[in-house]
């Protein structure tokens, strides 16, 4: 069961307000006592002669009646007063240790990750919230240590990346001025298309890195599914009939428009089909279906191409991940147009995944997009 810190801390107040009651009640009824007790036996000694506190209550003058009750209340009130104080300030020693140990814990260890330690964790023990609030800090701190994996990871795939195109061009720029490769129209075509590889991954990489920071300016509006995918497919059209690969559409004609820019979900279908393209030996097909979806309209675009393996599956949207790396940059590709893909589908409040039946089988890579509500032009 979660303890509340606020429920222990009116918890301990009551305590204290009711310790201090009975405390008080009791030092004071025991020191009016012995106040009595004294009291008594100055009245005896003073008066030389055995008058009893009761006669000489009702003999002496009123004044000494009170200043001797109030001598009494008083010191039974201060003793009372001071048992009290005591125990809270026992009480409070012992609290705030519970309390404050935690926080220092939760200083030290905020203190080391802005030093650089990003295996900074706190030992949680308590259900509470400052236990919720440790917590917290190791999940940020985890994030942190995520985050921090994924960008070495992504400089060291870029400088992978890059080294290849690098190479090849440094390889045959040497050959042209040892003489040893000749300066011919074939060459000049090899160099222009290695210097093209390198211009698009660093176009998309800059691309990918706003897209994953959420910063592409969306200009959002209605528009028809039946547009987008007419006007993805005139772009690319001509790529299809030159590799021989049949491209066919199937959209109802009752399909809602959705929310979405238009420029950006065009670039993702081209991906789609691109990859469905660069994956599909001549004579097969590749089809781009729609439909409507709860709340949503899903684009799918099916191959008949080499398929995906189960295991690939969930790391396909991943940046740099292909499932045959030779095959892949041999056809062109960058290995980051299905990570740019879900960022734009996810900065639509969309989502996107892929499916195969395995190796040979053909792929079906599918996203959905929210319907736009009536009147969001
Ligand atoms: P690439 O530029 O390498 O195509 P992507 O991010 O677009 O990069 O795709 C990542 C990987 O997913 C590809 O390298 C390929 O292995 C696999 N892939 C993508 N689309 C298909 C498809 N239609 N059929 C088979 N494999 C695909």
């Amino acid at each position: 069961m979660r303890r509340s810190l606020r429920a222990r801390l009116v918890a301990t107040t009551g305590a204290l307000v009711f310790g201090s009651i009975v405390a008080v009640a009791l030092v004071s009824s025991w020191a009016g006592r012995r106040e009595f007790r004294r009291f008594e036996k100055i009245v005896v000694s003073d008066a030389g002669h055995t008058t009893t506190t009761e006669q000489f209550l009702h003999e002496a003058p009123p004044s000494g009646r009170e200043a001797a009750f109030a001598g009494a209340l008083n010191r039974g009130l201060v003793g009372g007063a001071a048992a009290c104080a005591g125990g809270a300030l026992l009480l409070t020693l012992l609290f705030s240790r519970r309390i404050f140990g935690p926080i220092e814990a939760l200083t030290r260890a905020a203190r080391a990750m802005a030093a650089g330690d990003r295996e900074a964790r706190v030992d949680v023990r308590s259900a509470d919230e400052v236990g919720e609030l440790g917590k917290a800090f190791n999940a940020m701190s985890e994030a942190v240590g995520t985050s921090e994996r994924l960008r070495r990871r992504l400089i060291g795939d870029v400088a992978h990346e890059l080294r290849t195109p690098l190479a090849t061009i440094e390889g045959y720029t040497e050959g042209l001025l040892d003489g040893v490769v000749a300066p011919s129209a074939e060459t000049w075509a090899l160099l222009h298309d290695e210097a093209g590889r390198l211009r698009r991954l660093v176009q998309e990489l800059q691309e990918l890195s706003r897209a994953e920071a959420r910063q592409l300016p969306l200009q959002l509006r209605p528009c028809p599914p039946a547009e987008l995918i007419d006007q993805a497919v005139r772009r690319i059209a001509s790529q299809f009939a030159e590799q021989g690969v049949t491209l066919t559409t199937d959209i109802p004609a009752e399909l809602p428009p959705v929310q979405a820019d238009a420029d950006r979900i065009i670039q993702v279908l081209i991906n789609l089909l691109g990859n469905a393209l660069r994956y599909t030996p001549a004579g097969g097909s590749v089809q781009m279906r729609v439909e409507r979806q709860h709340g949503a309209v899903a684009f799918h675009v099916a191959d008949t191409g080499i398929g995906i393996a189960t295991e690939h599956l969930p790391h396909l949207f991943e940046r740099f991940y292909r499932v045959d790396k030779a095959r892949s940059r041999a056809l062109g590709g960058s290995g980051i147009g299905l990570t740019i893909s879900r960022a734009i589908v996810e900065v639509h409040d969309g989502q996107i995944w892929a499916a195969s039946n395995g190796t040979g089988q053909g792929a079906t890579f599918s996203f959905t997009l929210p319907i736009a509500l009536p009147g969001s032009a």
